[in-house]
Parts: structure tokens; C-alpha cells; sequence
């Protein structure tokens, strides 16, 4: 079997997936270990059945134990050594292009990137630890968020800042959900009978985090996220993109540090910070209604930044294939989908609002016939890709 792994600080996410690839659904089980460190809380969903034991989880090496020993209990392994690969999500493997066996060198890479991703590689860097002891044997992968976009050519990932920065820190845009845009051009490609060659998408990756693709014959042009995930669009807490002297004047004005902050645009900003409501674009859809005026600037703020940027990156391709919404709120949220694409004044993209309406599937054209470019919803599937990227070692 194969096991997917997204580890964080304090929550490690697994999805188990079959070896070999069967007509009907890979994926075995999925669950969360949370609470790592403080006491410790395991959810698994197998069989239609969610169930939660409490836990004692000290670090990550003993939720890793106490995961696999569940899976011994249902009956799901019967050792350890069944799981012949792992393959994990790292946000950023610096400048890693694909997925690769985590060897010393990688291992190092994502150590090394720590500074570009201080709240996401240190959770997978001892996720990785505990995996190396517990199950040596299996085939570990990484998997990386900012490799898709290895291919932004060097005037789209540079800032107009000081050239020594990028040549003697490296700050430029990475860009992240890569695994999601990976997994989506696929997709399309797949389903729309098209080579994956020859398609020009914009693909708005809308969920808590938020960030959207311009993709070229395939491959990453340009994306809105940034040297680390704060940047680009608004997000759920996220700030997004916003003029760099506000960071100095609050710093004064509130007398706080640099780092704290900065934590307030990660965590304090966005659809909540404005809103003064909730990070959850649910929330704010129903304070909307009910006419509460922080809700809808906040809800309009995210709409008028998505399809500006959509303008953007449809300026940037000689055409363009298929607008995409993927993500919590692009595969959800009709009322969104319509406030973004009423937005667009320019490109005579329109929606089929029967189609936008209707509950979601997988793969669902939303557009008019007299739209000037599709518009489709996929249903993103990160943990599929880091499945498929990890089986490939194993051929
Ligand atoms: P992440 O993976 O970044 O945590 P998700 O992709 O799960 O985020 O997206 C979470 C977001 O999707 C939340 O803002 C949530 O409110 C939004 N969402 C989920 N369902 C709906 C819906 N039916 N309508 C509007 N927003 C929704």
C-alpha cells in the first residue's frame, strides 16, 4: 500500500491508497492526527465509518506509531512493512523540480527551505524522521508545492527589487499549490481529450489559502502566490498582496515587532480581518444576506481580486483553453463564481447559471454557449497526485 502524508506542526493528514491502481476507487482509509505534542486526537475514516480515539501523542514519531498500530487493529496491514512507499506534501523543496526519492541531498533541500516556508517544512521534516525510523523500508517521496512552477520564466518569479536579493538570498516568487494545478491541467487534459501540450488555462485554486495559475502549453507561466504563501491574492486570514510600507507603520503604531506583525497579515487579515466576521467564506456569504455591510466589502474585495487577476493572466496567453475554479469555495460556491465573473468586464465571459447552480461534480462546464472562453469547476485532488507521483517510483 501507499500511504499520503500531509504533516504539519501539530496534525499529520494520511490518506492510504492501494498499490495497484483497481477500476474502483484506490484509496483504503483517511484520517487526521491532531493535537500532536499537547495530548492527541486520531480520526480515521474507513468504511463509510469515522472513528476518533483520544490519544497520547508525545511528538511526531508517536503519532506515526499510533497510526500505524490503528491501521493494524482494523485489520487494514498486517505489518508494517505492507506500506512499500510514502509520499509526502512539502511545501517548498527550494529549487526541486519534481517528485524525488527523499535522499540526504533532499532531505537538506527542504531543510534548506525552511526559511521560505517556516510554518509548513518543519512539520514535514519530522514527519519524515518518524517515517525513516518506523518504517525503513518503504520508498520515501517528496513531493513539492512550489515545483509545478519551476517553469515562470525569471521576468514573471522576479520582484522589481534589488537584484543582489535574488542572486544572494533567492527572493523571488516560488509560487505554491502546485500538486493542485498539476492535478487539475491533467484533468482537463484527460477529459477534454486535449494534450496537455497544447492547453492555456487560468485555474483559480479559492480555498481557505487562494492562488491562482496562468498555465501555458501546459506549464506554469505565472502565478499570484509569492515568495511564501502570504502573497497574492486575499486570502481566508491572509493578507495577500499589499503596499510593503504598511508593515513599518503599524509596526510603530501598534508597538509591535516585525514577526508579530507579519503574523497578524498570516493570520489576522484577509476575508476575517476585514469582515471582523469569519475567515469562512460560508459565514460571510450568510452575514451578506442578512445585509451586514463588513461581509460584503470583504466578499466583494475577494470576488473584484480573482477577477482581476483572471484579466491579467488571460492578457498574458495568445488564448486561452478554459477558465478554472477549483478549491473550497471555486468547487462550492456558485454565489462566488457568478460575483467573480460578473467582475470581468471586459473578456464577454458569461455563465450558464442552471449549470452554475447545480450541485457539484467532478468536472462541470459552467459557461454559456456564448461565452468567449469556457468556464469549468474541478474538484481538486491533491492527495491523488502525490499518489499517482509516488506509485510512478515503484514502476
Ligand atoms: P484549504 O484546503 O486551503 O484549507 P479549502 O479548499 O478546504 O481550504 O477551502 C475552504 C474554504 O472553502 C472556506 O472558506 C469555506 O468557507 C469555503 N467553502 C466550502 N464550501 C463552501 C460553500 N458551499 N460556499 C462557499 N464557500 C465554501
Amino acid at each position: 500500500m501507499i500511504l499520503v502524508i500531509n504533516s504539519g506542526s501539530s496534525s499529520i493528514k494520511f490518506k492510504l491508497y492501494k498499490k495497484e491502481p483497481s477500476q474502483d476507487n484506490q484509496t483504503v482509509l483517511e484520517g487526521i492526527a491532531e493535537r500532536i505534542t499537547l495530548d492527541g486526537i486520531l480520526t480515521i475514516k474507513y468504511k463509510d465509518n469515522r472513528t476518533t480515539w483520544n490519544m497520547d501523542f508525545q511528538n511526531h514519531e508517536s503519532a506515526v506509531k499510533g497510526i500505524l498500530s490503528k491501521f493494524q487493529d482494523l485489520g487494514v496491514i498486517k505489518t508494517i512493512d505492507e506500506i512499500v512507499a510514502i509520499g509526502f506534501r512539502i511545501v517548498n523543496g527550494g529549487s526541486i523540480t519534481e517528485p524525488t526519492i527523499i535522499n540526504d541531498k533532499v532531505y537538506k533541500a527542504i531543510f534548506d527551505s525552511i526559511e521560505f516556508a517556516p510554518l509548513h517544512n518543519p512539520g514535514a521534516l519530522v514527519a519524515i524522521d518518524a517515517f525513516k525510523k518506523i518504517t525503513p523500508n518503504a520508498i520515501l517521496v517528496g513531493n513539492f508545492d512550489n515545483a509545478f512552477h519551476h517553469t515562470i520564466p525569471k521576468s514573471n518569479f522576479l520582484y522589481p527589487l534589488p537584484i543582489e536579493w535574488y542572486k544572494k538570498y533567492n527572493v523571488r516568487k516560488f509560487g505554491f499549490h502546485g500538486l493542485s494545478y498539476q492535478y487539475i491541467v491533467e484533468k482537463f487534459a484527460e477529459l477534454a481529450k486535449e494534450n496537455k501540450e497544447n492547453l492555456n488555462l487560468v485555474i483559480c485554486h479559492l480555498g481557505s489559502g487562494s492562488s491562482m495559475a496562468c498555465i501555458q502549453n501546459g506549464l506554469s507561466l505565472d502565478t499570484t502566490m509569492g515568495f511564501t504563501p502570504l502573497g497574492g491574492l486575499m486570502m481566508g486570514t491572509r493578507s495577500g498582496n499589499i503596499d510593503p510600507s504598511i508593515l513599518e507603520f503599524i509596526t510603530k503604531k501598534l508597538s509591535m515587532t516585525i514577526s508579530e506583525v507579519t503574523e497578524m497579515l498570516n493570520k489576522k487579515s484577509g476575508l476575517l480581518g476585514m469582515s471582523e466576521i469569519s475567515a469562512d467564506m460560508r459565514d460571510l456569504i450568510l452575514a451578506s444576506a442578512k445585509g451586514n455591510d463588513n461581509a460584503k466589502l470583504a466578499v466583494n474585495k475577494y470576488e473584484q481580486t480573482v477577477a482581476d487577476n483572471i484579466v491579467t493572466f488571460v492578457n498574458r496567453l495568445p488564448y486561452v483553453d478554459a477558465i478554472i475554479f477549483t478549491a473550497g469555495i471555486g468547487e462550492n460556491s456558485p454565489e462566488n463564481r457568478q460575483g467573480i465573473i460578473d467582475k470581468i468586464k471586459i473578456l464577454n465571459v458569461n455563465l450558464d447559471q442552471t449549470a452554475n447552480n447545480e450541485k457539484n461534480d467532478s468536472f462541470k462546464l459552467i459557461s454559456a454557449n456564448s461565452s468567449a472562453i469556457p468556464v469549468y469547476v474541478i474538484r481538486t485532488d491533491e492527495e491523488s497526485m502525490i499518489y499517482q507521483n509516488t506509485l510512478s517510483f515503484l514502476k
